[in-house]
């Protein structure tokens, strides 16, 4: 049955969590391409997250995809069918995580701001303590940055119930769109498991969002 390498891992990262390392960085050797855990992660891109120290991952235990947000992207989509099809992985796991900077912006204001819009360009400095520079011009890619859904926070933002929520939701999105997607299967015999976490970027700690659960309230 499939999920056993990820409940290894969650016992892997009380570790890393309290100070000790189960990663080991040294060169294997040759090894085979396909994942030895059979496990395909998702997770933010974010420079405090380490994902094989996180889980304690040797190098060829797993694919690790990359991204801001740690969203289920079209592009991640891709890699999760050739991750299964291709290269016999059966568990994937989503990684968001606190004070991720996807909390502090919305597409609408990133996209006023490159096109020029003043009052987006201030409040966008004000969010990131960066002056930024517009860059003048309208662009049809990308279409989308996948901000997170809900009130915005300044960037890095401790974290708090109200963050935890808005984290937990885009966990739940992107849960639903492997879930959802017709060449993903996540039942029957070639079935892979999703399982989606908050990663605590001040304790190390992991902690599980429940899924399917509810999406809060528009406002
Ligand atoms: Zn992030």
């Amino acid at each position: 049955m499939a999920n056993v390498n990820t409940d290894t891992f969650l016992e892997n990262n009380k570790k890393y969590a309290s100070g000790e390392t189960v990663h080991d960085s040294s060169h294997p050797g040759a090894q085979p391409i396909n994942p030895a855990k059979h496990v395909a992660v998702v997770a933010c891109m974010d420079a405090r997250m380490d994902v094989e120290d996180i889980l304690g991952l040797k190098t060829g235990d797993a694919h690790i995809i990359r991204n801001a947000g740690g969203v289920v992207t079209d592009d991640a989509i891709r890699c999760l069918i050739i991750s299964h099809h291709l290269l016999n992985t059966n568990e994937i796991i989503l990684i968001h995580h606190t004070r991720c900077g996807m909390l502090a912006f919305t597409d609408d204001l990133l996209k006023a701001g490159l096109e020029g819009d003043p009052a987006a360009e201030e409040l966008i400095g004000k969010a990131t303590g960066r002056e930024f520079v517009s860059c003048n011009h309208s662009s049809a890619t990308p279409d989308q940055f996948h901000a997170f859904r809900g009130p915005l926070e300044a960037l890095d933002s401790p974290a708090c119930d109200a963050q935890n929520e808005r984290l937990t939701w885009d966990v739940r999105r992107s849960i639903s769109r492997i879930m959802n997607h017709p060449w993903i299967p996540t039942e029957g015999p070639d079935a892979s498991t999703v399982r989606g976490f908050i990663y605590d970027v001040d304790t190390g700690g992991l902690e599980e969002v429940s899924y399917p659960g509810p999406m809060g309230t528009f406002g």
